[in-house]
């Protein structure tokens, strides 16, 4: 059960199916020709298509015996029909990729030998092409490019229903599909948050800094980084223990969050440090939200297992520059943050000269 959950989270794993689109010369510019194909030639004329998909199936003994039942037949034009409604859209993404091995999977469970469902994939891709000539012919556009995309997209398909047949034992493929996407979740969660706070954690906020940066740059938004810091923490500690301690952090971090916009991203830098990213801001709404921030935790006590516990933070506040990594940028608001704390703590200050 493992082994599988693992073969198939290696072949959905990103840089599998970015190699995969690769191999098949599957570009950014094929989302377009994707649309245009649903747009244009399937969805005006797939109830045509599986009909007579399923007419020549019918002509043939070996597939007729797989098709003896109206109720399949009716429920397989369906799911055809939704294949082919959804061919090529989206094709990198997970979801697609999970789409496409379900079908395959759908194939594997009716127990269609595989060289059979080759053959009739063979003949799908031979009446999308001939609707893409006759729809070329009529309004007088090209066919190849379309061609070309239907080719390399089923190719796509086709490759990923040989690999469910390939991994499937068909009874639990589906149940390992579901516990894939659970446990792809679960650790994406665990990967990217603080254990203790429940914000995003050190590499996760890092990682928005980086992306924000970079964007920032693209688009001429500001961002500013506050980088805050309990005041004195550490005579709590010494004052009701680690475990007290670690509730308040908790605290701390709620009241952080909830002081921030929904745009915007707290993470646990260090131990009694948070990383506040803003974007989209200039400095006086990022003073606010600093300040905003400083007061929910200092204004009031903090009540944990029958004590309360006033505490306060110091907030250094730097705005991104051009040509600067995370690494300068947060160097700054360190260095602000150091100017807080010598001018007394509780309290926060913009990073004033360069660095
Ligand atoms: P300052 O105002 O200069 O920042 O004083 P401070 O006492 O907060 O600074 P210092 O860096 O000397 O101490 C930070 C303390 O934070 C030390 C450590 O005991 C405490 N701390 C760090 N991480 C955790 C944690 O996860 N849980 C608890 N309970 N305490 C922590
Ligand atoms: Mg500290
Ligand atoms: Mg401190």
């Amino acid at each position: 059960m493992m082994g599988r959950v693992k073969e198939l989270s290696h072949l959905v794993a990103p840089e599998h199916r970015r190699a995969r689109l690769e191999q098949l010369g599957l570009t950014e510019a094929d989302h377009a020709l994707a649309v245009e194909l649903h747009d244009h030639v399937i969805a005006p004329s797939q109830a045509a298509i599986i009909d007579d998909f399923y007419d020549f199936l019918l002509e043939n003994d070996e597939y007729r015996a797989f098709l003896h039942d109206p109720e399949l037949i009716r429920r397989l034009k369906i799911s055809q029909s939704d294949y082919l409604l959804g061919l090529g859209l989206g094709f990198g993404s997970l979801e697609y990729w999970q789409g496409r091995l379900r079908i395959g999977f759908t194939h594997a469970r009716v127990g269609l030998p595989l060289s059979l469902y080759v053959c009739a994939y063979h003949r799908m891709q031979g009446l999308l092409l001939a609707r893409i000539e006759e729809r070329a012919e009529a309004e007088h556009t090209p066919a190849e490019p379309l061609k070309a995309f239907v080719l390399k997209i089923m190719s796509l398909d086709m490759s990923l229903a040989l690999e469910t047949y390939h991994y499937a034992e068909v009874s639990s493929l589906e149940q390992s599909l579901d516990d894939l996407r659970g446990e792809g979740e679960h650790l994406r969660t665990l990967a990217t948050t603080d254990p203790l706070t429940g914000v995003a954690n050190r590499k996760r906020v890092l990682d928005e800094v980086t992306l924000e940066l970079a964007d920032s740059r693209r688009a001429a938004e500001r961002i500013v980084v506050l980088m805050i810091d309990l005041d004195h923490f550490k005579m709590v500690n010494d004052t009701y223990g680690h475990l007290v301690g670690d509730d308040v952090l908790r605290h701390v971090a709620t009241r952080i969050q909830t002081s921030i916009r929904t745009i915007d991203t707290v993470g646990r830098y260090g131990g009694e440090e948070f990383l506040v990213l803003l974007t989209d801001t200039n400095q006086a709404s990022a003073m606010e939200i600093a300040e905003r921030i400083r007061r929910k935790v200092g204004d009031s006590h903090i009540a944990v297992s029958g004590l309360d516990i006033g505490v306060t933070l110091s907030v250094g506040l730097a705005e991104a520059r051009d040509g600067d990594t995370p690494a300068t940028l947060i160097a700054r608001a360190d260095h602000a943050l150091y100017d807080a704390k010598t001018r007394g703590r509780n309290q926060s200050v913009f990073h004033g000269g360069p660095l």
